[in-house]
């Protein structure tokens, strides 16, 4: 097990489960057993900043890609493994970078309905 780095923020268990604003006790995130590399910060709703960093070292700062976003799920987009749920209702705004078990690096996403979309118009789906 690495290190893991809070910031004005619980994490349920060592470096997954709940991340929680230590302010006022929202939960931000859930962060799920194929995490072991990630940063995440946001900003909660009660205007309070946090972050959570584990096992930093392993993250490939390079890379970048989006993640599928699913019902408040960031999905890998290669094994298609839940990665993150996202509480939208209780921050204001989130960013990471997070490293999903099979070595892909994520750093933003689209929502699922616009990749749709966007496949639709490119006549690929
Ligand atoms: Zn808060
Ligand atoms: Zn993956």
């Amino acid at each position: 097990m690495g290190t893991t780095n809070l910031i004005n923020s619980n994490l349920h268990n060592s470096n997954k489960g709940m991340l929680i604003c230590k302010d006022c006790g929202r939960v931000i995130c859930n962060i799920s057993d194929n995490l072991h590399c990630y940063k995440i910060s946001y900003i909660c709703k009660c205007g309070s900043m946090g972050s959570a960093e584990a096992n930093l070292s392993k993250l490939d700062i390079s890379d970048s890609s989006y993640a599928v976003l699913k019902d408040n799920h960031i999905i890998c987009p290669c094994c298609n493994t839940s990665l993150l749920a996202l509480m939208p209702e209780n921050y204001i705004n989130i960013a990471f970078r997070i490293k999903c078990k099979c070595g892909h690096t994520i750093n933003k996403f689209k929502n699922y309905s616009d990749i749709n979309k966007r496949l639709f118009e490119y006549n690929l789906k």
